[in-house]
């Protein structure tokens, strides 16, 4: 077997990470009537040691990311999906979320690939942009409503035929792994998991709730 070197590993996701990647054509912010004029604000005091804060703003259909870190683009449990260009990985700007809400993701995508060693690679599409706001049409597809503050994720069902790519129809879906990330998603703190109407995905009824649109994904919210 062959070793694999972690530290050549990270240097080399490093460097296929761009330092300052940013959406296309980002909104310009119109500056609140009600904010303060603009004053020195100093440097933030961040040591090495100490992660930088990272908070949700508002509400996930109206809200702002603080502080967000992007999603890795894949990992031994999962792959990122781009719902626009339909391929792996999903683009850099499209998977900011809270260091909670990533690590969260994180930590239930290895829960299921150690219930699941050989089912494939679970594809999570979109989260927020990196500071976070509107997600809508502009950039690419249908666009989000919510998925603005850094606490909503898109993760694609499992397929049937084991394909590593987006399912198109409610039959593609493998729903006994489906259910089983639905349930994964409410053990790790998830508010709501949004499920597809044509699926019989289960959970209590306020939290798991069919919405048009996601026989292909659910859509995960974590609280703060
Ligand atoms: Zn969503």
């Amino acid at each position: 077997m062959p070793i694999v070197n972690l530290a050549a590993l990270a240097a080399a996701v490093a460097a296929a990470v761009p330092a300052q990647q940013e959406p296309p054509a980002a909104p310009v912010e119109p500056v609140a009537p009600q904010e303060a004029p603009a004053q020195p604000i100093p440097a933030p005091q961040i040591s090495p040691r100490q992660p930088a804060r990272s908070r949700a703003i508002g509400l996930p259909f109206r809200g702002r990311l603080a502080g967000g870190v992007p999603f890795p683009p894949q990992g031994p449990a999962f792959a990122t999906w781009d719902p626009v260009l339909k391929r792996s990985p999903n683009r850099l700007w499209r998977r900011y979320a809270t260091v909670r809400t990533v690590a969260r993701i994180l930590a239930l995508l290895e829960t299921y690939q150690q219930a699941h060693p050989t089912a494939p690679r679970v594809l999570v599409g979109d989260l927020s942009l990196p500071r976070g706001g509107p997600f809508g049409r502009r950039y690419g597809g249908l666009g989000h409503a919510s998925h603005q503050n850094g606490l909503d994720v898109d993760v694609y069902y499992p397929r049937l035929d084991r394909l590593e790519t987006a399912p198109r129809r409610a039959e593609q879906v493998d729903q006994v792994l489906a259910q089983d990330l639905v349930d994964l998603f409410l053990q790790a703190g998830a508010e709501k998991v949004f499920v597809g109407p044509n699926l019989e995905l289960e959970g209590p009824r306020e939290k798991v709730i069919p919405l048009v649109y996601h026989d292909d994904h659910l859509h995960a919210r974590f609280g703060r």
